[in-house]
């Protein structure tokens, strides 16, 4: 069966009810029918729900889902993308440590890296997205223990070669972590270029109709098996409601991915070609400095565009206010399309310095092409660059 086969028939066994869709197992814990139950279910002789801070047949549908989108073994799902990404390090990094980043990453990642696992003298190096493999080749410590990057990253959408990154692990014997966020695994496949773990957060384009929040970290059964003792520890686990909303979701995540690269595409040469928008960015933009790159290891150019407007924040705002259908949120992946100015809202918190070396402007829009149809966006778009530059 093909993926978007299983994506749609992989479901929870049915119940004595015989529904069609997929129940919801709302419930915090499950009974044991014998005190010798309960007792084999806790010493593992007995495999079996517990309770839903470890499992729940809700949230392993979703689990199971996205490892065969992923092509990856085994999975984890968190409360948030966030809860991901730190459980996929905290769970395998310990003091001594290092880690090895692409510095174009979401900001929570960077917090993450730079103000909480420091703290546990874990410390890291970034590399800027055009460093050579020579370059990733040179900041290899002895001590360096995972490779964690983002591509196309927020926002900036760059890219980083995954190819590249996954000959160097495997020489070196590094954990390849990979933020396949953007891309999705309908647009790109990270395992396929031996990345280990894949963390998302499913906020984003898995719910796609921005209700609910979530994350998950999948990839190969021997990382995993940390990332499942960390998180049943600690408890950041993903609510059996939203996984039955994610794994829905999922159902569709192909055909909307395909409809929101096509609206980006339309969307970003609309944009590239009118005369007040300084500069678009768009990895299936020829103009996109790793142009070939995205066109080698991603099937579409996803959902995300940037642009740039000259006249900074001011202009933005005037810009902002033009729009009559796109809304104004620091969220993305919505059938809905959505405006940030990443510099005063989602970015706001790193140092002038960071913002100028990921290319965070005051006048930088990140927009999330929804699903609207595109004859409307582009009229939208297009006058608020024109009125917006009067
Ligand atoms: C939103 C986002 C996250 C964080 O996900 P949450 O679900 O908000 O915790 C991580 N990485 C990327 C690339 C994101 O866009």
């Amino acid at each position: 069966m093909k993926k978007q086969t299983k994506a749609v028939r992989t479901q929870t066994s049915k119940t004595q009810y015989r529904e069609h869709s997929t129940p919801l197992f709302l419930t915090s814990s499950f009974t044991f029918e014998t005190a010798e139950q309960g007792k084999a279910l806790f010493d593992e002789t007995e495999q079996g729900n517990l309770y839903s801070r470890f499992s729940n047949p809700s949230v392993q549908e979703f689990v199971d889902k996205v490892c065969m989108m992923e092509d990856s073994e085994d999975g984890v799902a968190t409360a948030t993308g966030m809860a991901a990404v730190f459980a996929s390090m905290a769970a395998l990094l310990k003091s001594g440590d290092h880690i090895l980043a692409s510095r174009a990453l979401f900001g929570s990642a960077h917090q993450i890296i730079t103000q909480i696992l420091s703290k546990w003298n874990i410390t890291y190096t970034y590399l800027d997205s055009s460093a050579t493999a020579a370059e990733w080749e040179a900041a290899v410590l002895p001590n360096t223990k995972m490779v964690y990057l983002e591509t196309p990253s927020n926002p900036g959408l760059d890219l980083v070669d995954l190819e590249m990154i996954g000959k160097l692990c495997k020489k070196h014997g590094l954990i390849f972590n990979v933020d396949n966020c953007f891309a999705t695994p309908v647009l790109q496949v990270p395992a396929e270029y031996g990345a280990d773990l894949i963390v998302h957060s499913a906020t984003k384009f898995m719910d796609g109709q921005g209700r609910v929040l979530g994350g998950i970290v999948v990839g190969k059964k021997e990382y995993i098996k940390d990332i499942r003792f960390f998180c049943r520890q600690t408890g950041p686990s993903m609510s059996p409601f939203n996984a039955w909303v994610l794994s829905k979701s999922l159902e569709t995540l192909e055909l909307r991915m395909e409809k929101h690269c096509d609206n980006a595409l339309k969307l970003a040469i609309a944009l590239n070609e009118h005369p007040q928008v300084k500069e678009v960015k768009y990895p299936f933009l020829p103009s996109h400095p790793q142009y070939a790159l995205a066109q080698k290891q991603m099937s579409a150019g996803g959902a995300v565009i940037t642009i740039e407007l000259e006249g900074g924040f001011e202009r933005v705002s005037k810009f902002m206010k033009a729009l009559q259908i796109a809304t104004l949120s620091s969220n993305l992946g919505d059938t809905r399309t959505i405006v940030t100015n990443p510099y005063t809202t989602t970015h706001a918190k790193l140092k002038e310095s960071e913002k100028e070396s990921l290319g965070i402007t005051p006048g930088l829009l990140r927009i999330s092409v929804g699903l609207e149809h595109i004859d409307d966006l582009v009229e939208d778009f297009t006058q608020a660059a024109s009125i917006s530059a009067q």
